[in-house]
């Protein structure tokens, strides 16, 4: 910022142009500010044969604070008191001094003027004077125009060094206002995705949909229930699978707020497809918890208000719980599974034989259904070994007296071995992947 600027109103960039054509640079404009100033005070002091002329800035008080060319502020004590007079006047005035007195001078040798023009900056604000003394004879009126016209430009000077700056400015911000978009939309592509400000916006635009995946009697293909898996619709992304984002909800708990737009969703449907008598039989409807979302004061209170909500019975619900998400706190994982077979819902041991206490969980826990995982069923083709792995788990959940469904069916081999096993329930792409709740309407009648 040039130094006499910086007390100086700061223009908006947007007034650029509408102040243009009343301000001529006249070439000074490429001149540092000060030469340019001097240029016109030696303009001046021609005209009016000056032997002596200055320009003085003030500050807000319009207290003289820098002489430019000329003279010192304060050289001598009766320009000094009609220097500020016009100040106080804002208006240019000429005054006849009988004596120099100047140090150099033959005092009082002939009579001089003393013309004060006052500054100011876009013709509004008083930023200083023009100060002029001549032994010239000149019609006062004249001289005080030439004056005036001389304050002006120097005004005009100033606004221009002004309006450069700032246009100056303007673009040295645009451009830091560039590199930090680029950078900042450079980290948005880089960085882990998704934040939690995602599914933030994901929630409040609706951009989860669940999909639902039907569950199956195997000996007779009737649909007996419905696995809702959720789904990010994501504007650029398409539609993104749960493994890319449910990882990261867990983390940054997110899960909660997404797990309880899930469970409302499921419920919300089922309610959708009664009324609609799409469901005509007796239809559960299974959701995944989560292991945040199984820890959550108030878990049991929230499945039944969304089962009350939609009028449903407890009986109508699934809950899929894997091992890990089990709480490692005994006490109080049995707490809450007791209160939640207590409700009447349906809990489902999901992806059974991952863990590593699945026969402790299963003995310990109300659990109502196991459900075997879709690695067990799909190596279960390949020797002896993985097939009796399965016939285990089969005879293990006939003991405890729970069902089985196992998952994963790709093929017609592996509903063959598990229905010749005895298992009574299967899920997989065999019979149909996970669907919208539009397209699976047609399998629920
Ligand atoms: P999961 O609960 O074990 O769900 C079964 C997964 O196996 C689903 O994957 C399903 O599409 C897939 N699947 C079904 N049949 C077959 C098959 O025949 N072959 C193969 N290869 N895969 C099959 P999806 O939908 O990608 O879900 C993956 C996991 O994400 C789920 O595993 C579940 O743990 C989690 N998840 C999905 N939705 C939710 C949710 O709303 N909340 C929570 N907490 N977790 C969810
Ligand atoms: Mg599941
Ligand atoms: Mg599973």
């Amino acid at each position: 910022m040039l130094p006499y600027l910086s007390n100086l109103e700061t223009l908006p960039f947007e007034d650029e142009g509408e102040r243009d054509p009343a301000m001529p640079s006249f070439g000074w404009l490429d001149l540092p500010l000060e030469e340019s100033i001097r240029a016109l005070v030696g303009m001046t002091s021609s005209l009016l044969e000056a032997e002596s002329a200055w320009v003085t800035l003030v500050d807000r008080n319009r207290f003289c604070t820098q002489t430019i060319t000329g003279k010192a502020v304060s050289a001598r004590s009766d320009y000094d008191c009609w220097t500020r007079q016009v100040l106080n006047d804002n208006e240019s005035a000429t005054f006849e001094c009988q004596d120099d007195g100047l140090a150099g001078d033959a005092a009082g040798v002939k009579a001089k003027r003393f013309f004060v023009a006052p500054i100011q900056f876009r013709g509004r604000h008083l930023v200083g004077c023009l100060c002029l003394v001549t032994q010239r004879s000149t019609e006062v009126h004249d001289g005080l125009r030439w004056m005036e016209q001389a304050a002006n430009l120097i005004g005009d000077q100033l606004e221009l060094r002004q309006r450069r700056e700032s246009v100056r400015t303007h673009r040295r911000d645009r451009k830091k206002e560039a590199a930090a978009q680029e950078t900042k939309e450079l980290r948005q592509a880089t960085a882990i995705w998704p934040q939690r400000e995602d599914f933030h916006r994901g929630l409040d635009r609706d951009e989860f949909v669940l999909h639902y995946q039907p569950e199956v009697e195997l000996l007779t293909g009737k649909v007996v229930g419905l696995e809702a898996l959720v789904r990010w619709q994501h504007p650029v992304r398409g539609l993104v699978a749960p493994c890319h984002f449910i990882p990261e909800a867990e983390q940054n708990g997110m899960i909660l707020p997404l797990g309880d737009w899930g469970l409302g969703e499921a419920c919300r449907q089922l309610r959708a497809w009664k009324d609609s008598r799409a469901a005509m039989r007796s239809l559960r409807v299974c959701v995944n918890l989560s292991a945040r979302q199984f820890s959550q004061a108030g878990l049991v209170e929230r499945v039944e208000s969304r089962l009350q909500e939609n009028g449903l019975s407890a009986m109508e619900l699934g809950l899929e719980l894997t091992e890990s998400s089990l709480s490692a706190n005994l006490a109080e994982t049995t707490e809450i599974l007791g209160r939640l077979h207590h409700l009447g819902v349906s809990l489902h041991m999901d992806d059974f034989g991952t863990g590593y206490s699945s026969l402790s969980h299963l003995h310990r826990f109300p659990f109502d259904v196991l459900k075997i995982d879709r690695s067990f069923v799909q190596r279960m083709v390949a020797g002896a070994q993985p097939l009796q792995i399965v016939q285990t788990i089969l005879e293990l959940a006939r003991v405890m007296g729970m069902e089985v469904v196992a998952e994963g069916i790709e093929t017609e081999e592996q509903l063959r071995l598990l229905k010749e096993m005895g298992c009574r329930y299967g899920q997989g792409y065999y019979f149909s992947p996970p669907r919208p709740a539009t397209e699976i309407a047609g399998m629920l009648v």
